[in-house]
């Protein structure tokens, strides 16, 4: 049961996003910063995202006519702006992802610049400004809610506090999160990546999706929302993708599901409020100003 269930488009039972994190190789030159220019493995197994993975991905989804949402850090949209190109191409929605995949474990300076820094590769770039981001690793602090209410982006996807979008608020304005969980993400089933200090024995295909099946099932028959927060150099590899475009394709024929990119979930909230259809559970921000535990 979930106790606020939002009504989605066309009386659709569920709404689905399939997001995909496109951190290519900046993975490894964040963790390794004086050696990583050498380090070809970690390199070559980031690049395989953009280059085979990503025109895989929309091949898929020009077939079925879907559209999604991709989060992509600044300096991966400046090293491979033919694959962010076909992206934007194809119609889907490019968010905001930090600059080098950086943690915002940073001064409140230097966490701004890194932000705004990525804010003008869009512009440059993609030409247009992001209304949505997802914090790298899901490290968003207060500062960077605070810069994201300050630059009008509409969502944040970092955050885990309900099932479906909810709304968070702070004395300077409100955004939608659009909330992530673990058992939702292809890191833990996928990822082995020994140089970020993440050693985690490989799931087969079946195995490995399967549990995000699961989470479908309950949010289908809850009338919910079900994002997956996906790697297209895990996610994105032959066997992998083989199975979740089966999914997807047997979804779409048998389920009354609404795809969509996380600006048009968002769009869709914001037009049930606006007809007093629908309010949002709302989280008020910060939750805490000092440590709790005071010294
Ligand atoms: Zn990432």
């Amino acid at each position: 049961m979930i106790q606020n269930p939002i009504p989605w488009p066309n009386g659709a039972r569920c709404a689905c996003a399939i997001t995909f994190d496109m951190d290519a190789d900046s993975l490894i030159h964040i963790a390794r910063p004086k050696d990583a220019h050498d380090r070809l493995y970690p390199i070559s197994m980031g690049r395989y995202g953009p280059t085979v993975a990503i025109p895989r991905i929309l091949d898929t989804y020009e077939r079925l006519g879907i559209k999604q949402s991709f989060f992509i850090p600044g300096w991966c949209i400046e090293t491979y702006p033919d694959t962010v190109e076909s992206i934007l191409k194809a119609g889907h929605e490019v968010g905001h992802h930090g600059y080098l995949h950086e943690d915002p474990i940073v001064t409140k300076d230097t966490q701004r610049e890194w932000f705004e820094r990525t804010l003008d590769v869009h512009d440059k770039i993609c030409g247009q400004k992001p209304r949505g981001y997802r914090a790298p690793v899901y490290n968003v602090n207060q500062t960077v809610i605070d810069l994201l209410i300050e630059h009008g982006f509409r969502y944040d996807s970092s955050l885990m506090a309900d099932d479906i979008p909810y709304a968070m608020k702070t004395a300077q304005g409100e955004l939608y999160e659009m909330p992530v969980h673990w058992g939702t993400d292809d890191w833990p089933p996928f990822a082995h990546y020994d140089e970020i200090g993440y050693m985690m024995p490989v799931k087969a295909p079946s195995i490995g999706l399967q549990a995000f099946w699961e989470e479908f099932d309950a949010m289908y028959a809850a009338g919910g929302f079900f994002m997956l927060v996906v790697h297209p150099f895990l996610t994105g590899r032959l066997a992998r993708w083989a199975q979740v475009e089966k999914w997807l394709t047997n979804t779409l024929e048998t389920k009354d599901v609404w795809f969509a990119p996380l600006e048009e979930i968002a769009d869709h909230i914001d037009n049930l409020r606006a007809q007093g259809i629908y309010t949002p559970r709302t989280d008020h921000l910060p939750y805490y100003s000092a440590p709790v535990l005071e010294p």
